[in-house]
């Protein structure tokens, strides 16, 4: 290969990233664009992140044997990721997690790929300080109290 066929190579690879949500390769312009205050408020992202590998095992303390601290970890994990002060990029699948406009998510995430971090979605930021106060508190007890319940089969 000629020094002109590498840069040319070089100039046309495309940007990549990885999914918020499962770490899926991205490819540039994919995938749909979130704030925090739609990751949290999904119950479907919830049920579905308490019993990943890294929360199981407090999800299954939580339901079989009301544990205290499993509980009080479940709450920390909700805490920090209403927390988070980000844009959550997500692909095809874990788009079916939320229930959210699915043409402007995209929207956001073809502008996302142009601006990257300096592109602020609409109701950005903390989701305590965009959630309504009792949908907060509600999807807070969800994640601490009843997420995972299905499919640690204790519904
Ligand atoms: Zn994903």
């Amino acid at each position: 290969m000629g020094l002109f066929d590498k840069v040319f190579k070089k100039k046309a690879k495309k940007a990549t990233a990885s999914c918020s949500i499962c770490k899926a390769h991205m490819e540039e312009g994919e995938g749909f664009l979130l704030s925090t205050a739609q990751v949290v408020s999904s119950k479907a992202y919830w049920d579905h992140k308490m019993v990943e590998p890294e929360t199981m095992a407090y999800t299954h303390a939580h339901f079989k044997s009301k544990d205290e601290h499993a509980t009080k970890m479940r709450g920390i994990i909700f805490q920090k990721t209403a927390e988070k002060d980000q844009s959550w990029l997500t692909c095809e699948s874990c788009i079916r997690h939320f229930d959210v406009d699915e043409a402007e998510a995209k929207e956001f995430a073809k502008e996302w790929w142009i601006k990257r971090d300096s592109f602020a979605l609409p109701n950005g930021g903390a989701a305590e300080s965009t959630l309504e106060s009792e949908t907060f508190e509600d999807v807070k007890n969800y994640a601490t109290m009843e997420a995972g319940a299905q499919s640690m089969k204790y519904a």
